[in-house]
């Protein structure tokens, strides 16, 4: 059964709705077939007229079925061909009127339906356009109708229907408009929603400031680096990096200049290190470099000495002042299931070591 309506269907997920709104109208305008039939045996309707009304009605909804199955649809606009489906049902349904005899009553909740299907899938524009059409087709059948009965009352029961028909045409037209506002609310809301959770995404995750990852962040992926250094037995290297004398550019130049220094650290660090390195703010002006799957303490010590002497070489304007730092790097290579802390705390007092021997240097922990 499942494979059948997949074939029938499609696997393609828009594809698919779409043919299932198609087979739904479909199923509707068989319903509506079947009342017509049973009315035109009552009310002595020409049959061939029915007949051809019939073909011509499912027909058309079986042509829609198969440009959409075939996916030949989708060369135009509206792949899911919703405003000329929506006008062949609402011209079949004129036409029915004019043939339905004295059973033309039903017609207007037939059209009813029809206009529900349309506050789904139309713009505000498209109901008006769709609503002026049904206006012009119904008017036509019912002209058709009045032309061809005899009778005094013939008038107010057509009068009768076209109100009904005005009716349903202004109410769908009305809800469709109020159904667009809600779902443009809804969708700003939805914008709104996703703005949201990728700030707090990102404010959870990295430092306002300079964009680099924040210690909550760096905390889990030094958790993963003990993991895998486990795992390959292949130990890491972490550093801290603190700037010297950090206080006094605040104080002489000013916070803001203070933060500039903070975002051209973190840029220049960032740029200095390799694609496998991360590099954290821990904390002020207080840095943390992970070097995984680090080699001999010569090469790290060569690497920091890198990023030491490009933070050196920054030189920072900032309103008409010109200044430039140093820093001081810590580090320490992870032993053998030593506890994280541990080797961070080898690397503090690596720092506290370069800070106490004059600053603008790399000690090892
Ligand atoms: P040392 O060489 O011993 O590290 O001295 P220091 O002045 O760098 O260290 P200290 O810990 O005395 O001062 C750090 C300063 O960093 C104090 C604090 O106001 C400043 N700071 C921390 N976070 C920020 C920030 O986000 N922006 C700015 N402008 N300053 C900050
Ligand atoms: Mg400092
Ligand atoms: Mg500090």
């Amino acid at each position: 059964m499942q494979t059948f309506i997949d074939w029938l269907l499609t696997t393609n997920p828009q594809r698919r709705i779409r043919l299932q709104l198609t087979g739904v109208a479909t199923l509707l305008m068989l319903a509506c077939v079947a009342v017509l039939n049973l009315l035109a045996r009552f009310s002595g309707t020409q049959p061939l007229a029915i007949y051809v009304w019939t073909f011509f009605a499912l027909g058309g909804l079986v042509v829609f079925f198969l440009l959409i199955r075939s996916g030949y649809s989708e060369r135009w606009q509206d792949p899911s061909l919703a405003l000329i489906q929506i006008s062949y049902a609402i011209a079949a349904n004129a036409v029915a009127y004019a043939l339905a005899g004295e059973g033309r009553g039903v017609v207007p909740s037939i059209l009813a339906v029809i206009l529900m299907f349309s506050m789904f899938g139309l713009l505000v524009r498209q109901i008006i356009i769709v609503s002026l059409f049904a206006l012009l087709s119904f008017g036509s059948a019912v002209a058709y109708v009045v032309w061809h009965s005899q009778g005094s009352n013939a008038w107010s029961l057509e009068v009768a229907n076209t109100v009904m028909i005005l009716i349903v045409l202004s109410g769908g037209t009305f809800l469709t408009s109020r159904l667009q506002h809600l779902r443009e609310g809804l969708n700003t809301q939805k914008k709104e929603l996703e703005a949201a959770l990728e700030h707090i995404h990102q404010i959870a995750l990295f430092d306002e400031l300079t964009g680099l990852m924040n210690r909550r962040s760096m905390n889990e992926l030094l958790a993963q680096e003990c993991l895998r250094s486990d795992r390959n037995g292949r130990t890491f290297t972490v550093a801290l990096l603190d700037i010297d004398h950090f206080k006094k550019i605040n104080d002489s130049y000013g916070h803001r200049a203070g933060d500039i220094a903070l975002k051209r650290f973190a840029e220049t660090a960032e740029q200095t290190i390799r694609a496998t390195d991360h590099i954290a703010r821990w904390g002020g002006e207080e840095f943390l470099l992970v070097l995984p799957e680090t080699e001999p303490p010569s090469c790290v010590m060569n690497c920091l000495n890198r990023v030491r002497e490009r933070i050196t070489a920054i030189e920072i304007n900032h309103e008409g002042q010109q200044f430039s730092f140093t820093v001081s790097i810590g580090f320490s290579t992870r032993r053998d299931n030593e506890m994280i802390e541990h080797t961070i705390d080898r690397a503090d007092q690596a720092l506290y070591s370069a800070k106490q021997n004059g600053r603008d240097r790399v000690v090892a922990g």
